[in-house]
């Protein structure tokens, strides 16, 4: 990092970071993200996943937290979002609006900018279909999970944990990109550790 003077400095370009980003970049503030992983990883294989899942890279297993709970999280330009299965569900709407917070337009306004819509039949795996049918037959109206995915590049391969190859995914890099085309700045494999900024030499190879 240089040390020309910015208006914010970002740490993290998952969901978001990515989302602050692109915001204050469209309100012409002079934006610098700190991203600890890499900017591109090869992505669509589980062992090409171990680049930015955070885990053990030898025995591929996940971490866990002292109390035993498995930790999952993506190191990588878009964070988790890269890894997520793209689900829409409105969390804790009615629990928070007991609190006076009413978010049912906000929530509106990102389903529609992520084109959240039913997923499309011919998305269904033979497992999902068995299971509305069986449904259906039990008298139960079994409804698709809402997802934030473009159906028409969608391959079925299936392989959305390890990152989408096919561009179907809605990903926090859209937003990124779109930050750093209103200027926004993005300085990959280095992260902040107590208000300092490292580099991550040994973990991810130089910097650019
Ligand atoms: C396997 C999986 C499936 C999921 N599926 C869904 C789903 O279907 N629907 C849904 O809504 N949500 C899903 N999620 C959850 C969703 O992805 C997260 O809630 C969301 O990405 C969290 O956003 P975030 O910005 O807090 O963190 P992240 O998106 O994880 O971003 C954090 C970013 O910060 C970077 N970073 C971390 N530490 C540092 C540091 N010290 N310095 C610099 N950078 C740092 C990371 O590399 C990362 O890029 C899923 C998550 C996982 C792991």
């Amino acid at each position: 990092m240089d040390n020309r003077q910015r208006d914010y400095i970002i740490i993290g370009s998952g969901a978001g970071g990515s989302t602050v980003a692109r915001g204050t970049s469209k309100r012409k503030k002079q934006i610098f993200v700190i991203e600890r992983g890499p900017e591109t990883a090869k992505m669509g294989k589980p062992l090409a996943s171990t680049q930015f899942y955070d885990g053990n890279h030898i025995t591929l297993k996940m971490l866990h937290s002292r109390e035993g709970v498995g930790v999952v999280r993506a190191f990588i330009g878009g964070g988790s979002t890269i890894v997520s299965v793209v689900t829409e569900l409105r969390c804790l709407e009615s629990e928070i609006r007991e609190l006076g917070i009413d978010l049912a337009k906000d929530f509106t306004e990102v389903e529609q900018e992520l084109h959240v819509g039913p997923n499309f039949p011919r998305l269904y795996s033979n497992g999902s279909r068995a299971m509305i049918e069986a449904g259906n037959d039990l008298g139960y109206s079994l409804n698709p999970m809402p997802k934030f995915i473009d159906a028409s590049k969608c391959r079925k391969c299936g392989q959305c944990v390890f990152g989408c190859v096919h561009g179907a995914k809605w990903t926090a890099v859209q937003y990124l990109n779109e930050a750093v085309a209103d200027g926004a700045e993005v300085s990959y494999k280095h992260q902040s550790h107590e208000g300092a900024c490292l580099r991550e030499e040994s973990a991810w190879g130089s910097s650019r």
